[in-house]
């Protein structure tokens, strides 16, 4: 795990010794438990520790220091982006969401083992929890890390969103097109102006993107739409 802090080092962002033990903790449960449910396709710990660890604590450099903040992650899958940015912040007020309840119980046990405090993990869909008080405008930040095209995943992170605070997805390749198509539906969805920032990980030519997106006004109310109508009909 030496070399995840080297690499995280050259962010900006600095791991100590108990945060690269909780490192290598979660790299073990992924590992033994992708044997039984499919939780990623990287399977080999140097891979993981880049394209998942490292990719999901590029995040920092754009959120800054999370310590108090509530954050919420999206389809967040086997925990990324939201854990490694627990790890990394151990007072983030992190929620984590899946709509898969083998991937939540997953992330619950993560957090148990990891002794991650203030935790919460829904096996939910984004679009219900978007029309829930108890979590609608309730974050500071929404994420979102391979969960869909940027006009849906807008519509599932916005609405979770409080005024004041941000949207970031974490895209690949088509960063620069999805923007340019979603325009409309953040503007819809109360969201500002996107900015994109370019990120290089080690030992891969291609480059990852940070979109990040204020949310400036409140959602309307009809927005998120019923499940699977994000995805189904983007705005
Ligand atoms: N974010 C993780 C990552 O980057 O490794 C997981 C990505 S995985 C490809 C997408 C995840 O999003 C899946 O686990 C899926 O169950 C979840 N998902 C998709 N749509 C969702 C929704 N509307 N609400 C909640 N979870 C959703």
């Amino acid at each position: 795990m030496e070399q995840l802090a080297a690499w995280a080092s050259a962010f900006g962002l600095s791991l100590d010794a108990n945060q690269l033990a909780q490192f290598a903790a979660y790299e073990a449960l992924l590992l033994a438990w992708n044997e039984r449910i499919s939780l990623t396709a990287i399977r080999v710990g140097h891979e993981i520790r880049i394209r998942h660890f490292l990719d999901a604590l590029t995040c920092a450099t754009v959120t800054g220091p999370l310590d108090g903040r509530a954050l919420v992650d999206v389809g967040s899958g086997a925990g990324f982006p939201g854990l490694p940015l627990k790890i990394l912040y151990p007072d983030l007020r992190l929620t984590l969401v899946d709509s898969v309840a083998k991937k939540a119980r997953f992330l619950e046990l993560v957090a148990g083992e990891l002794g991650l405090r203030d935790v919460t993990v829904l096996a939910e869909r984004a679009e219900t929890l978007g029309q829930d008080a108890a979590f609608r405008e309730q974050f500071d930040w929404a994420t979102g890390r391979a969960v869909a095209e940027l006009r849906v995943l807008a519509e599932l992170l916005l609405p979770l969103c409080r005024v004041g605070g941000h949207v970031l997805a974490q895209k690949g390749d088509s960063a620069p097109a999805e923007v340019a198509a979603a325009g409309p539906a953040i503007a819809a969805l109360g969201g500002g102006p996107a900015t994109v920032s370019t990120i290089r990980l080690p030992e891969t030519d291609k480059a990852h993107y940070l979109v990040l997106i204020p949310k400036i006004v409140p959602t309307a109310g009809r927005y998120p739409r019923r499940a699977g109508m994000p995805a189904k009909r983007p705005l």
